[in-house]
């Protein structure tokens, strides 16, 4: 279905407001341009991918962090960037963190904990639309993944 990924990702950020506030993080989304970022996506998988990335991101940064989300474009794709200012993935992990059930090993022992499937359903949904998920991130530091989409077809 046609989606205006802009307006698409405002509602899905929108919706994660509260939550932000209630962790005490700060949650921000830019544009850069006016861009006309129309394309066609499975909107349910769509919404999936991002929440499961947002999701993730609030869930693993501490109070007083930020989470930003930047929609740019390249000149094939549609480029989402998740940032956040959390733990960060240990090197030697990153390779992994798409794989079903993988978590990192501070989240197994969490009594409220996932599952450690959404990264991977995320990248199945991405690659389901010929996009790409790259995840870049520094202990310590935070994490950043980013999401390309084709803006053709
Ligand atoms: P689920 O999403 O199924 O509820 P989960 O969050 O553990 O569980 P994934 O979303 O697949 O599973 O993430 C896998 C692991 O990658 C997490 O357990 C966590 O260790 C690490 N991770 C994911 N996102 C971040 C992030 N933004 N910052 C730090 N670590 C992260
Ligand atoms: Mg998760």
């Amino acid at each position: 279905r046609p989606t205006d990924m802009v307006q698409f990702l405002r509602r899905i950020v929108d919706n994660f407001e509260v939550e932000a506030f209630d962790h005490n993080i700060a949650l921000t989304l830019s544009v850069s341009d006016d861009m006309n970022a129309t394309i066609h996506v499975d909107p349910d998988r769509m919404t999936q991918v991002f929440v499961n990335l947002l999701g993730n991101a609030l869930r693993y940064t501490p109070a007083g962090g930020t989470v930003h989300v930047e929609i740019s474009r390249e000149s094939q794709a549609l480029v989402v960037a998740l940032s956040d200012t959390g733990p960060g993935i240990e090197a030697d992990h990153l390779p992994f963190v798409f794989d079903r059930f993988y978590r990192g090993e501070e989240d197994r022992s969490r009594d409220t904990g996932g599952t450690g499937l959404g990264l991977a359903i995320a990248k199945e949904f991405v690659e389901a639309h010929n996009g790409t998920i790259r995840v870049a991130s520094v202990k310590g530091v935070g994490t950043t993944f980013v999401v390309r989409l084709p803006l053709s077809v």
